[in-house]
């Protein structure tokens, strides 16, 4: 995921603006980049429950580019965020994150602490606690054009 963010940095950074907006965090390059690794850290840690992290990202750093650049900017966060769900994604259904490491149940025990057993590949549960799993989990989102075309049919 790091190489992932990198590129993401290395693709936008260019387009920041040259007027420094908030100089007492530090350059706006800086505040791109660790905005960047951030959200690209969440999707690998937690992919599943972050809504919209393209647009995450971009309420975050909107503020360091000149307006005509932000559409740019938005489109080039949507394709690499895009990507980095993908590799996250393909990491899980073999039951890793990205960084390697087991993803693990995420379900609580009766004791109320964090189930520590591995997942089943492909689902968020251990085998103990497949019965928590959602059934619509993974499923594509239908569009809203879809939804109508549904609605009228
Ligand atoms: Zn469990």
């Amino acid at each position: 995921m790091y190489a992932l963010s990198r590129a993401l940095y290395k693709d936008i950074s260019r387009y920041t603006s040259r007027e420094q907006v908030n100089p007492a965090h530090g350059t706006n390059r800086a505040q791109v980049l660790s905005a960047c690794e951030e959200t690209m850290e969440r999707v690998a840690e937690d992919w599943r429950y972050f809504h919209d992290p393209e647009r995450y990202l971009f309420e975050q750093i909107r503020p360091y580019f000149p307006i005509t650049e932000q559409l740019r900017v938005f489109n080039l966060i949507d394709r690499h965020v895009e990507m980095a769900i993908k590799v996250a994604k393909t990491y899980a259904a073999r039951g890793f994150k990205p960084d390697g490491t087991r993803l693990r149940c995420r379900a609580t025990t009766r004791r109320s602490t964090p189930c520590v057993r591995n997942i089943v590949p492909g689902t968020e549960y251990c085998p103990s606690h497949q019965h928590l799993a959602e059934p619509h989990f993974d499923q594509p989102r239908r569009s809203i054009a879809e939804a109508q075309q549904a609605d009228a049919a």
